[in-house]
């Protein structure tokens, strides 16, 4: 008998010890009993100092191989350790999706019997026994079923089910009767990648992507390290990607790329289709879980060694990892922000480091923290200093909304500049991008009487008026129709204010009324009705494109020329010192969709503060400037990268506990700063946003330049964790991405 440390899947912080029979490899998966409960746990490894008194044993085991190898569960060790996330959270995120089913199911034993098969990665099929019986014809629908398996010989009950619901019942009749035979088979897994692609060949490189590869091939063979790949939009930085996963295909090792969710579109992935066919995993939300099963056994059976998706990929369980790309290496949605809140960005360099693979971050405006790392000695810098095909960056004009009237529609939002640009776009037969960061019709509404704007009932924000008449939290999700009166003075004076995507288009199919006018927000959806939206832009059955951030990501389309950014003043006012990065780096991308082609391109930013240096820099195309500058500023306040965060927050539906909660976290947190003396708390203070879901919501941060002191710092408060009321709630944000 053993003692094995197991990681359950539940929120638990530390493993537990279960003994079992035999000796279990690391990484297997196993049901062992928690409470009255059983869960299921994955193997850390052997318990060398168990616990006094009863150990429990495990109830039974799953994997034959074990379902995580060594590499990736130590890696999820430390990200565990790293973040204080509990480690069966941790081990959860790199467990392939259909078990998280079985893993609930787990809780029923009863119900376990039936999804244990779904666990073990096989699957019933019907098969049909031909020749002779003595058993009578069914008739109805097991007749049907019968002579349609009879005509296929054999088929997986799961999908006889599109037809007939109750297959599976259906199929046990005939079994018995000797009629036909179920089997329990593995699953077949074939990888669905849509159409096929047509292959294509590299391009000739232009010289600096040329160097930025071979640079890359020789780190992989060589140990790994971290790049700081910096290419202007449009520069070909996915050549070097591509370059650089075939070098490491060519030594024998895999590949992982993230690119941010939205970015992910059919057309990113077919560039990577064209070039590795369907050796490929694609990992994203939108896929059944049943698919994302399917690309998992591919990827751990070693049968495909690249994936690409969004920051969950992360976990990909890739034998020799040589690789790790991160694209759009900025971008926030790298962050994991409720669960586990790891940043994906930050735990590719340490899987990579610890794979002794590369990792390349690569962005058209880096971030400050990855610009440290170059300036710290901790990267490397690659640099693609212009566009692939030597197109001209679109010229930038701001357009100062103090002195500039409205155009023809009346509306001040719709600038003259502005109007005629698209006028000009529209004669010339070239294709417009509007972006705006709002989305639904009216942000807000008001009340002329009382001066209040409409809040929603459980959050602290404004709710957007949308043109089906209703209103429409952006945090929550709460919907209302529009009152007739003031909620809060009764006065029949409601009135919507601000401007929203569909608004916008509204008034553009007015001023433009042959224009062919189209929008792309969350509203419309990033799956297929999305998609097809895109697709018209390419294709040229658009004129001009309304959306919000989801026109901004990578998209290639050569025939845009104009791309007007409507109110760039929203994105700069966000109360964090984030704001003006995230505004620059948006800006940025804004205008890297302009011009892409042949014809070169015009991007005008209407904005109420020109002298924004968010702004100018983007004028100046002057990422570098910019990012200088803005280092200047944090190490004047003492921020990241010069500093290191802790985000702890405590919320509870009553307010008092949770101020109260808060206090009592951020005494503790002093009490360790005396202590610890290169920690700094921050704190107690409301959150910007006051209240969430109904929830009032608190804040303490921790900072400091030295990690060791911050994460004594959480270690005291997490030692407290069980004196704070327990209709609190903390949490604990490592590196937060956002201070909201
Ligand atoms: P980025 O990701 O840096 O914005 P892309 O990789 O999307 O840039 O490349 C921009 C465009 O340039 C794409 O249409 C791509 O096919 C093209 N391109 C990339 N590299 C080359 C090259 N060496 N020669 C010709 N065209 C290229
Ligand atoms: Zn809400």
């Amino acid at each position: 008998m053993t003692i094995v440390r197991v990681a359950v899947l539940a929120p638990i912080d530390h493993p537990l010890s279960y003994s079992a029979d035999t000796s279990l490899e690391p990484g297997t998966r196993v049901v062992c009993p928690l409470g009255s409960r059983r869960v299921m746990g994955v193997v850390l490894g052997p318990d060398d100092k168990p616990p006094a008194g009863k150990i429990k044993s495990i109830v039974s085991v799953l994997d034959q191989t074990p379902a995580l190898d060594r590499e990736l569960l130590s890696f999820i060790e430390e990200l565990a350790n790293y973040y204080f996330a509990p480690i069966g959270e941790a081990v959860r995120l790199a467990l392939p999706p259909i078990e998280r089913d079985a893993a609930s199911a787990l809780a029923q034993p009863t119900l376990w019997a039936k999804k244990a098969g779904v666990a073990r990665l096989t699957e019933r099929w019907a098969v049909a026994i031909m020749g002779e019986s003595d058993a009578r014809p069914p008739r109805g629908q097991a007749q049907l079923l019968l002579s349609h398996l009879r005509a296929v010989g054999e088929a997986p009950i799961r999908a006889l089910e599109g037809n007939w619901p109750s297959a599976r019942a259906l199929c046990k009749r005939l079994d018995e009767l000797g009629l036909l035979r179920v089997e329990e088979r593995d699953v077949v897994t074939r990888i669905n990648l849509g159409a096929k692609v047509a292959a294509d060949s590299p391009p000739e490189l232009t010289t600096a992507q040329r160097s930025a590869s071979e640079r890359l091939a020789t780190a992989i063979g060589a140990g790994g390290s971290t790049f700081l790949l910096h290419g202007v939009t449009g520069s070909g930085k996915t050549e070097v990607y591509l370059q650089a996963i075939a070098a490491a295909k060519a030594q024998g090792r895999g590949s992982i790329v993230l690119v941010p969710e939205i970015a992910l579109t059919p057309q990113l992935v077919s560039r990577f289709r064209a070039r590795f066919g369907d050796e490929l995993a694609v990992v994203h939300s939108l896929l059944p879980a049943r698919e994302r099963l399917h690309m998992w056994t591919e990827l751990r059976s070693g049968k495909v060694n690249v994936v690409i998706g969004a920051r969950s990929a992360l976990f990909a369980p890739i034998d020799k990892l040589g690789l790790i790309v991160v694209d759009e290496e900025h971008d926030s949605s790298f962050k994991q922000e409720d669960g586990v809140r790891y940043n994906a960005r930050d735990m590719a360099i340490l899987r990579a480091h610890r794979a002794n693979g590369v990792c390349v971050l690569g962005s058209a405006t880096p971030s400050l923290e990855s610009e440290f790392m170059v300036t710290s000695g901790k990267a490397e810098r690659l640099v693609l200093p212009s566009r692939a095909r030597e197109q001209t960056l679109p010229k930038v004009q701001l357009v100062d909304l103090r002195r500039m009237g409205a155009g023809p529609t009346g509306d001040r939002r719709l600038s003259i500049p502005m109007h005629r640009a698209i006028e000009r776009t529209l004669a010339a037969g070239e294709q417009t991008i509007l972006f705006l960061n709002r989305r639904g019709f009216a942000p807000s509404v008001l009340c002329d009487t009382c001066g209040k704007t409409v809040e929603c009932p459980s959050c602290s924000v404004a709710l957007t008026f949308h043109k089906r008449g209703k209103l429409i939290c952006h945090y929550c999700e709460y919907e209302s129709l529009m009152p007739n009166a003031c909620p809060k003075c009764s006065a029949p004076s409601l009135t919507l204010d601000g401007l929203g995507t569909e608004k916008l288009e509204e008034t553009l199919r007015t001023a433009f009324p042959t224009a062919r006018i189209g929008r792309l927000d969350r509203d419309v959806g990033a799956g297929k009705k999305g998609e097809a939206i895109i697709e018209k832009v390419r294709s040229g059955e658009l004129d001009i494109l309304v959306g919000t951030q989801m026109v901004t990501k990578g998209h290639d389309f050569p025939n845009v020329t104009l791309v007007g950014v409507i109110n760039a003043d929203a994105a700069l006012s966000i109360p964090d010192f984030r704001a003006t990065e995230r505004g620059f780096q948006l800006m940025v991308q804004v205008a890297g969709r302009a011009g892409r082609g042949d014809l070169p391109g015009l991007v005008l930013v209407q904005t109420y503060n020109p002298e924004h240096p968010a702004l100018t820099f983007t004028q100046s195309h002057d990422v570098t400037g910019f990012i200088a500058r803005e280092l200047v500023d944090r190490r004047e306040l003492g921020y990241p990268p010069y500093s290191r965060l802790v985000l702890l927050r405590v919320d509870a539906v009553d307010e008092s506990i949770a101020r109260e909660a808060c206090a009592r976290v951020a005494e503790i947190a002093r009490r360790a700063a005396e202590k610890a003396t290169a920690l700094q708390v921050i704190g107690p203070a409301p959150a910007p946003l006051e209240r969430l879901r109904g929830r009032y919501r608190f804040r303490v941060l921790l900072r400091s330049a030295e990690r060791r002191a911050l994460r004594y710092g959480v270690a005291c408060v997490l030692a407290h964790r069980a004196h704070l009321p327990r209709a609190a709630r903390l949490s604990i944000d490592v590196d937060p991405m956002q201070l909201l």
